[in-house]
């Protein structure tokens, strides 16, 4: 494999200490040095899960005492910063990629941010968003597509494979591809991952789960540990 491509996998949600230490465990074992899980979750509903939020990120903090993994979660609010000292990449989710304070003081601390494209937002709008961050003095970006709000149903969002190159060609930021939030659809993953890869994207944000099918969020799109280990390997040729 790519020795410097960006692999940052793990569930949907942090959802107990078992479920996260399972998984960096296993994380660990195949070399991935990031591990993914919300701990603040940005849900549609606010009847679904929300999180276990400063709970969430002691377990990921735990994960990463034990297995030196580098931890990727999601900030929503500024108020929460504090909580993110230990914390190496602060996720900037899609709804809100436009959040202009949260991107400012998100940007000042001076951490990696991951920022993920808005779910109708244009490549304009996307890398003016970015420059929010950086006009903090933060060059650290890693944007992140992930699929676009179309008329199609049968997947969750309309892969924008194009965006990967355009990035490349209009920035010096890195780009990765979320092949898991972009189609909704387990199935689709691997040949989006390698669609993404061809088009020139850095690295891969995918979600992996011990029990997928008891998931408390998205358990249609995260890959057990045998599904993630079929997909490692088939990325790795
Ligand atoms: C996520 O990656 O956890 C997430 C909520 O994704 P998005 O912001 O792209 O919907
Ligand atoms: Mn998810």
């Amino acid at each position: 494999m790519n020795k410097n491509l960006i692999l940052i996998a793990g569930p949907c949600a942090v959802e107990s200490e078992k479920q996260i230490l399972k998984t960096a465990e296993f994380l660990k074992k195949h070399n991935i040095k990031y591990l993914r899980g919300g701990a603040f979750k940005p849900r549609t509903s606010p009847d679904s899960f929300q999180g276990l939020k400063e709970k969430g990120i002691k377990i990921l903090l735990k994960a990463k005492e034990n297995y030196s993994l580098n931890i990727v979660t999601e900030l929503m609010d500024s108020k929460d910063i504090p909580l993110f000292k230990d914390i190496d990449v602060l996720q900037i989710g899609a709804r809100n990629m436009q959040n202009f304070p949260l991107l400012i003081e998100a940007g000042n601390i001076g951490k990696t941010i991951l920022l993920k494209r808005g779910l109708s937002a244009t490549i304009e709008e996307w890398i003016n968003a970015a420059k929010y961050i950086q006009k903090q003095g933060n060059n650290n970006i890693i944007m992140c597509a992930r699929g676009i709000r179309t008329f199609e149903k049968e997947t969750r969002n309309t892969p924008d494979i194009s965006a990967i190159p355009l990035i490349k060609q209009k920035t010096d930021f890195k780009v990765i591809f979320d092949p898991s939030h972009a189609t909704g659809k387990k199935e689709l993953i691997l040949p989006m991952a390698k669609a993404a890869l061809a088009a020139g994207a850095d690295g891969l944000m995918v979600e992996v789960h011990p029990a997928p099918k008891k998931a408390l969020s998205d358990s249609e799109q995260q890959f057990n540990f045998i599904e993630f280990k079929k997909f490692l390997e088939k990325i790795n040729q």
